[in-house]
């Protein structure tokens, strides 16, 4: 700086400007044109598209397996299956890591009829986690309650005694919809003792999308409930909905039975592993979760991430292919729960988290890859635009720094490293997401081989690229992060929150 003081003004302006360009070029990230990783990349791009194995396992695994609930004998069979495979393709360090879930449940049956004004059956299901209606079922009327006014409605759940209580999305929503769905368990909780016979609503109480399906799923972060909860199909609950707006009230029969288990049930994440060739220590988690639910095959949540995940490690092993640093493929259970897998993964793992670059996920169901969310890591969105420019001709893929709360991203965000979800297009997953459409028809193969292929090529990339990915940000900066991603409410919310006042800004405005 100083000796540019002897320059001319034009001169020292020039030089500027050749040095500014000259760093701009040095600082941009490298993408794997320019890193070196191009040759195997397309390697890995030609064995996927050529000899992708994903489809294959995804209908091993809808058709010999099938719903594979967490804890359960499927699930556990899914287990052995997923050990097995990743033994076949010659993966290293294959084994399960053991946990339990607070409670096991086993889905019994759900009937409701419609007995006036007209007498016809009415199409429900169970949501997960909930308990049974008397034996035998109960004849009540139903009433509404309102989603977007739950704190009015908890003040009254006395009116809802001997009733079925149907809910209902009135007016706008105030809150965000994991706030509605925290909302929406905390007052499940206050019903479960009102005398209340049964609940007609959907996960977050949100109502069922069309064609005659019902949606099931969990109503918490590892939740139950005594009061039975069903999710009713759209059309069915439009015409209750009618005819309660006309003033007529509904009178149903309904007979819910499902099972708990007393205590803990005993679930496995399945690990394996493509060890790194120059920093082995250095871990990139690349997964999907092999659990379900059970109203059909569980292809597309998440059969389709397991596949893809199974897909991407059988494809970089066919190419004969090591990275620098090494790639642990992870297949989580209890994700449905509430994350329960990828919350044990990092408890399990908290010892060498410092060695973790974070993770990348699919589970957005069938449909293609459109975007890559770093998971809160705002400094990665150009380093990951350099590797999504150069697989533009396979896939135009966005980049964000956005947070996937739904998933297994979220203990990677939660604790400071980049939970990447490879976001996709999902007007199709609407209809199939835990519903019996669930099955292996709703996936095109062409499309999951591209997606396992995108997914073989980001986590060789991550692994095998010059300079390390990342690594874990401190608390108080990843607590700022949450903060300002609007994630402190929610994680607060599910008990999830681990900074106490971390990364609240200070203003002392009020104080003044
Ligand atoms: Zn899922």
């Amino acid at each position: 700086m100083r000796r540019s003081l002897v320059f001319p003004g034009a001169a020292v302006a020039a030089v500027m400007l050749v040095a500014a360009g000259l760093a701009a070029a040095d600082n941009k990230p490298k993408g794997p044109k320019e890193d070196g990783t191009l040759p195997a990349l397309t390697k890995i791009a030609g064995e996927g598209m050529m000899n992708s194995r994903a489809y294959q396992y995804l209908t091993e695994l809808s058709d010999d397996i099938g719903s594979r609930v967490t804890g359960s004998p499927a699930e556990r069979k899914s287990e052995e299956w997923a050990v097995a495979k990743m033994k076949e393709m010659g993966l290293e360090n294959v084994h399960t890591e053991k946990y339990t879930i607070w409670r096991g449940w086993t889905r019994g049956t759900a009937d409701a009829q419609l007995l006036s004004p007209v007498n016809r059956k009415l199409h429900v299901d169970a949501m997960g986690w909930v308990g049974s209606t008397a034996p035998g079922g109960t004849d009540a009327d139903v009433v509404t309650i309102n989603l977007f006014d739950l704190d009015e409605e908890a003040k009254n759940v006395g009116r809802l005694k001997g009733k079925i209580a149907l809910v209902q999305a009135k007016g706008k929503p105030k809150k965000d919809f994991m706030m509605i769905f925290a909302d929406f368990g905390n007052y499940l909780k206050s019903l479960s003792n009102a005398g209340v016979v049964a609940v007609i609503g959907g996960q977050g109480g949100s109502r069922s999308k069309g064609m005659n399906l019902t949606h099931t799923g969990i109503l918490g972060f590892d939740a139950d409930f005594a009061v039975p909860v069903v999710s009713m199909t759209n059309e069915d609950q439009g015409q209750l909905e009618r005819l309660i707006a006309r003033g007529i009230t509904p009178r149903m029969h309904i007979n819910v039975q499902n099972t708990f288990t007393n205590g803990p049930v005993e679930t496995a994440n399945v690990v394996g592993e493509i060890r790194g060739s120059e920093h082995p220590e250095q871990i990139f988690v690349v997964g999907g979760h092999l659990d379900s639910w059970d109203l059909s095959q569980g292809t597309t949540d998440n059969g389709s991430g397991t596949a893809a995940t199974l897909g991407a490690a059988d494809t970089i092993k066919r190419a004969g292919l090591r990275p620098k640093r090494t790639l642990r493929f992870v297949l989580f259970t209890g994700e449905e729960q509430g994350l329960d897998g990828s919350y044990a993964y990092y408890k399990q793992h908290k010892a060498e988290w410092g060695n973790h670059l974070g993770d990348l996920i699919l589970d957005e169901g069938q449909g293609i890859v459109k975007n890559f969310q770093m998971g809160g890591r705002d400094d990665l969105v150009p380093v990951m635009e350099a590797f999504a420019d150069s697989i533009s001709n396979l896939r135009k893929v966005k980049v964000d720094d956005k947070i996937e709360s739904g998933t297994d991203t979220l203990p990677f965000s939660v604790y400071g490293l980049p939970g990447i979800n490879m976001e996709q297009e999902t007007a199709e997953y609407g209809y199939t997401h835990h519903s019996a459409a669930d099955a292996l028809e709703a996936q095109k193969p062409d499309i999951m081989a591209q997606n396992s292929t995108i997914m073989a090529m980001t986590a060789y990339w991550i692994a095998d690229r010059p300079e390390r990915l990342a690594e874990p940000w401190s608390d108080a900066k990843t607590a700022k992060m949450l903060r300002d991603q609007h994630e402190y409410e929610e994680l607060k919310a599910f008990n999830l929150w681990p900074y106490g006042d971390l990364g609240q800004e200070k203003t002392d405005d009020k104080t003044q």
